[in-house]
């Protein structure tokens, strides 16, 4: 299984990457790019947030209870006194961050349902409807939101295969596809009960097809291709030439 920074260090190259394409490829603008970075990052730690002492998901639920602490306030806020605001938002801070946080340890098993693509899938999807529906992100951005949460968290999961397999003797590790599988089997309520949530998500998320016209055809590709390598030499411009 690979460390913690190995995970920051593999999800950070592989966002920056895919912000780069993004960027030259017109998706998303400059403003809106560290976001997405930030974001890709993130879900290369988000498989291991049910190890229940590990670093990420006591992130995860203190920025899970900040926002939905924020989002009650900000729904209230004109009907209640500064001191009532105040109440309700330490309220839902300490619901999330303690009772559903409890809820979520005693729930799962490390290495059970979130090391999955259907997990993946639940993540992005997820994502794309937080950036939908509370961000107000146009229906492209909020795509591609999901996209770089999915593609964060494959990341993770195909590292902690990758270090399962012994490269010195090439024998494979007990742990050997436990992290990279479609679903867990093993568990079988929770994967049915993860199958369930997503496929809300999915009815809940904003019409794709803005995204898909977009990304899903020759051209998108060929104009990727073409601006991969410099047509003519390196870093022109850059440096003075001598003529
Ligand atoms: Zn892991």
């Amino acid at each position: 299984m690979a460390n913690f920074k190995t995970h920051v260090l593999v999800a950070a190259a592989v966002s920056g990457s895919a912000t780069v394409v993004a960027l030259s490829s017109d998706l998303l603008s400059a403003q809106v790019l560290p976001a997405y970075f930030l974001l890709g990052t993130m879900a290369g730690l988000l498989p291991d947030i049910d190890s229940d002492n590990s670093v990420p998901i006591r992130l995860f639920f203190n920025l899970m209870a900040v926002s939905a602490a924020f989002a009650a306030l900000f729904s209230v806020v004109d009907r209640y006194s500064i001191v009532e605001s105040l109440l309700l938002w330490g309220g839902v801070y300490l619901l999330v961050r303690y009772t559903v946080f409890e809820l979520f340890i005693r729930l799962t098993v490390h290495r059970g349902v979130f090391h999955s693509v259907l997990a993946a899938c639940f993540f992005g999807l997820l994502f794309t409807c937080i950036a939908d529906s509370w961000l107000h992100r146009s229906e492209l951005e909020s795509w591609l939101a999901g996209v770089f949460v999915f593609m964060g968290y494959l990341v993770h999961l195909s590292l902690d295969e990758l270090y399962s397999v012994d490269l010195t003797n090439i024998r494979l590790k007990r742990s050997f596809g436990t992290a990279l599988k479609l679903v867990s089997l093993k568990y079988m309520r929770e994967t049915l009960l993860l199958f369930v949530l997503t496929l809300m998500l999915f009815s809940a998320a904003p019409s794709g097809d803005v995204f898909l016209q977009t990304t899903w055809n020759g051209e998108f590709y060929q104009d990727i291709v073409n601006k991969l390598w410099p047509g003519g030499r390196w870093f022109s411009g850059l440096w003075p030439t001598h003529s």
